[in-house]
């Protein structure tokens, strides 16, 4: 709920978006194009639930059509209202360019508490969006392709997709209409932990970047760093996971819907999971103390804070008792804009929510062109490379006279899987685009923080498409 003198998310998200146009000399009407939202579907529909019929409050919007198609998750949420979608759909748009995901931004938004609704209820009611989104021309793989957010996930996914093949089946890319599927149902490999495992291979470029970590007096590289996580659903359990398993984080504290727990020498992200999925909290986990409020998490003191659930979580009120050194925006629009002015104040630096959760558009980029081309990534290749690798091998232990073991063989000349193309080639991408963001830092010396840098690289992208188009000489 709106905060009397808290901007909403919407007002933010604007608002960052008219600092970063300050510094580029992109013509005004052109940034008022690139700003507004172009299409805002608004659905009302009947489900029956139970013996009664429920009106079900849904959106769809479609921010920018610069690129086709548009592209951006759904979220299912009591909170969910129309500014809230919009917000949502225009930093989409900034992220796919930031990353160079060839999309206009779109997002979903169902006003539902998912825990309120049996399964039979959540398909029943997904797949009556997905038939209004149909007969609107919302949907399609050249128009407009959904993917999971805040409350859906890969089941989710699955329905729309059958829903939508149920109208359009004839069409042969009709799997592009939707990503974040399942594996077995024309989905990718690694796009569960996608987004996830981008915020983790964003945080370790901050953290290897000298420069900043000086400015903030922390030793360059990930090992041993301290985080806090607010939220253990996708996003907030795999950045934890990866960053803990293969970067060598510790995970102090986490805080989910039911409370907040705290360990200093560490929290086993995997046990947590496991004990949480069978005791249904993660209240109570060995060797973690319970904390009073679940909010208590953003404020340990932490080398690295991620919140990973929802908007507008550290505002004016709270921002003063923010003691981590660094923010990832591992959500969309956790950070005000008011509380922003205040903690880049006291030199905190906070990676923006559209660069550093970006891996999950990333990866669905690619489902999307693996529907396309209908076939997995790897299988010409694979077989090809890996002989190829296997003959180097083979002339090395020739050329040397020493004998390499088969076991070694074997992991020498792989040849690579779907997965390790998806996780290759997130990682490029998610190490090009700090690159860029800290090139324009470097080249404008007043913009000195990286929310700025990343909105005034998604801008001047966004404009030289139009210009291309024609659409602005
Ligand atoms: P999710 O539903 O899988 O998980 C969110 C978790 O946060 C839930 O477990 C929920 O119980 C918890 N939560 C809600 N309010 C909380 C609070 N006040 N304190 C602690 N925990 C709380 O959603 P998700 O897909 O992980 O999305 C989380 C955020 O990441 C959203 O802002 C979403 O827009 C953003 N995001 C998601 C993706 C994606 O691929 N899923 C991609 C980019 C950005």
């Amino acid at each position: 709920m709106k905060k009397k003198n808290e901007p909403s998310f919407y007002e933010s998200v604007q608002r960052n978006f008219d600092r970063a146009a300050s510094h580029t000399k992109i013509p005004s009407g052109l940034l008022a194009q690139i700003k507004e939202c172009n299409a805002v579907y608004q659905i009302r529909f009947p489900v029956k639930i139970g013996a009664n019929y429920e009106v079900i409050e849904a959106y769809r919007v479609q921010h920018s059509h610069h690129r086709a198609p548009t592209k951006g998750g759904i979220r299912y949420s009591r909170k969910v209202t129309q500014e809230e979608v919009m917000a949502l759909a225009a930093l989409m748009s900034y992220k796919c360019a930031i990353v160079d995901v060839p999309f206009g931004g779109a997002k979903g938004g169902v006003k539902i508490s998912p825990r309120e609704y049996s399964t039979a209820q959540l398909e029943k009611i997904t797949r009556r969006y997905t038939t209004e989104l149909v007969r609107k021309n919302f949907i399609g793989p050249g128009i407009d392709v959904p993917a999971p957010d805040y409350g859906t996930g890969s089941r989710e996914m699955a329905w729309i997709l059958d829903t939508y093949m149920v109208f359009k089946g004839g069409e042969i890319d009709a799997a592009g209409c939707v990503t974040g599927k399942p594996v077995a149902q024309s989905g990718i490999r690694g796009r569960e932990e996608a987004t996830g495992r981008g915020v983790f291979y964003g945080i370790r470029e901050v953290v290897n970047d000298a420069e900043l970590m000086n400015s903030v007096g922390l030793e360059v590289g990930l090992e041993g760093k301290t985080m806090a996580v607010q939220g253990l659903g996708n996003v907030g359990y795999h950045t934890a996971k990866i960053s803990s398993e293969e970067g060598g984080v510790k995970v102090i504290s986490v805080a989910e819907y039911e409370g907040a727990i705290y360990n200093k020498s560490g929290i086993d992200i995997e046990k947590l999971h496991r004990h949480r999925a069978r005791t249904g909290s993660i209240m109570d986990f060995p060797g973690a103390k319970n904390l009073e409020q679940r909010k208590a998490t953003l404020e340990v003191r932490c080398d690295i804070l991620v919140p990973a659930a929802l908007e507008n979580q550290i505002k004016k009120s709270n921002a003063n008792r923010i003691k981590a050194k660094v923010i990832a925006e591992a959500a969309n629009g956790p950070v005000t804009a008011d509380a922003e002015e205040m903690l880049l104040k006291k030199g905190v630096i906070i990676i923006p929510d559209m660069y550093i959760n970006a891996g999950g558009v990333t990866v669905s980029y690619f489902e999307w062109l693996k529907n396309l081309s209908h076939m997995r990534f790897g299988r010409l290749e694979k077989r090809f490379d890996q002989n190829t690798y296997l003959n180097l091998v083979n002339l090395v232990e020739r050329q040397t006279g020493k004998s390499i073991k088969e076991r070694e063989k074997t992991v020498l000349a792989r040849g690579a899987d779907e997965i390790d193309l998806v996780r290759s080639g997130l990682e490029e991408t998610m190490v090009t685009a700090y690159g860029q963001i800290r090139e324009i830092m470097h080249r404008k010396k007043d913009v000195k923080d990286l929310r700025t840098a990343a909105f005034v690289n998604a801008l001047g992208k966004i404009a030289s498409d139009y210009i291309n188009l024609g659409v602005f000489p």
